[in-house]
């Protein structure tokens, strides 16, 4: 049982249009930083509907800014999920400030509120939410908590390009929130990312940040009217997008709706032929709009013989890649070590990720190869029921 050729898990969605606007850049004259990327900017908070985008080099780069703009650093505290990559949890140590885990909520794989009420201190300024696989977090509900203890939301919207709230898209909820643009993910530039803001100082300051502390306009220094001078006149980082990755980014949001309309479709169709079997299907939220960035099931492992490795082992088998997201952020030595983080105070996290598996979903896949998908899991869970 099977198919013939390797199902891959993922794939990005490009083609001759990144191609020949990519092109166009190489041609101009101008690649880096330049009218390219103000375009993107521009279009990208037209699309999410905020005042102001900063187009950076990387998402983690954009969380790191965030927390810098509100001035997060030694002493505070960042409650986050440990439902999410390394980049969360890293940019919060490179401020200086102490990563809180809270627990998630494994009906949707995001933080549980709750949780994150309990573990607000005094030092407690931030918090960051991550919408897991592009499943909306109720920022509604997250922003009264915050504004209850006057902290910040520095949105981790890696997965929400595409999800909404209310019929607004996410990524307008928070204090500031970060979007990535990294390969995988559902608009790419190969690598980049960006930050939604509210107010034109934020803007000035981000830009700065992001390249070197530099004044304002630096960049356009080699260009028409530009000037040799400029002045650093703070600290900054080297976290600049590129008019290359913008050109990319600019032809990905022009059919962005119809790629996102392709990830709904696929989705459906996985929700037609998994619902019988021993595991929990995506929740859908009523008013919330999924991104479908991430197909993520948690298998029952009551009803199944062996764990969910020999399942995923199961589908290589039948020539089908999976992934799994996230192996939770306590588990990893670097984090267990310096913070002493254990298994058995995140209940939620860890039955969640004993089940979990994401199944393919990308524009390019058809679908008949999420029946092909379905089928093998089927077929595995079928040989694995437990009597
Ligand atoms: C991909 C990802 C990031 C990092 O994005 P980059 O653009 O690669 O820096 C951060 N958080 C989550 C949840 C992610 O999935």
């Amino acid at each position: 049982m099977g198919r013939d050729s390797w199902l891959a898990y993922n794939r990005p969605e490009v083609d001759e249009d990144e191609i020949r606007a990519v092109v166009q850049v190489l041609r101009s004259g101008w690649i880096t930083r330049g009218p390219v990327t103000d375009q993107f900017e521009q279009a990208l908070a037209q699309y999410l509907q905020v005042p102001a985008v900063a187009a950076v080099s990387s998402c983690t780069a954009a969380l790191h800014l965030g927390l810098l703009l509100h001035d997060i650093g030694p002493g505070d505290e960042v409650i986050t999920t440990p439902m999410t990559f390394a980049a969360s949890v890293n940019v919060i140590i490179e401020t200086g400030a102490t990563p809180i885990l809270a627990d998630i909520d494994p009906a949707t794989g995001n933080l549980d509120l709750a949780s994150v009420a309990a573990l607000i201190t005094p030092r407690t300024r931030a918090v960051m939410p991550v919408h897991y696989g592009g499943q909306p977090v109720d920022m509604a509900a997250l922003n009264e908590l915050a504004r209850k203890s006057q902290l910040v939301v520095v949105e981790d919207a890696a997965h929400a390009m595409g999800s909404q709230q209310h019929g607004r898209p996410v990524g307008s909820f928070g204090n500031v929130a970060a979007l990535s643009f990294y390969a995988t993910k559902n608009l790419t530039t190969g690598e980049g990312g960006a930050l939604t803001l509210f107010d034109e100082e934020s803007l000035l300051r981000v830009r700065e940040l992001s390249l070197h502390g530099l004044s304002r306009h630096a960049w356009n220094r080699y260009g028409l009217g530009g000037s040799w001078q400029y002045d650093v006149t703070r600290l900054g980082f080297k976290y600049n997008m590129t008019d290359i990755q913008a050109a990319m980014g600019l032809a990905q949001l022009a059919k962005f709706p119809a790629l996102q309309k392709k990830r709904v479709q696929l989705a459906a169709r996985y929700r037609e032929l998994l619902t019988d079997l021993p595991l929990a299907l995506p929740a859908l939220v009523p008013g919330f709009t999924h991104s479908w960035h991430l197909y993520p099931i948690v298998l029952d492992l009551s009803s199944v013989r062996g764990t969910r490795d020999d399942v995923i082992e199961d589908m290589r088998q039948s020539n089908i890649g999976t992934s799994v997201h996230f192996i939770p952020i306590y588990r990893h030595t670097y984090y267990a070590e310096r913070f002493g983080w254990r298994s058995e105070d995140y209940p939620g996290a860890e039955s969640f990720y004993a089940g979990q598996i994401s199944l393919p979903l990308y524009p390019a896949l058809s679908l008949s190869d999420v029946d092909d998908v379905a089928a093998a899991l089927a077929a595995s869970l079928a040989g694995r029921r437990r009597e």
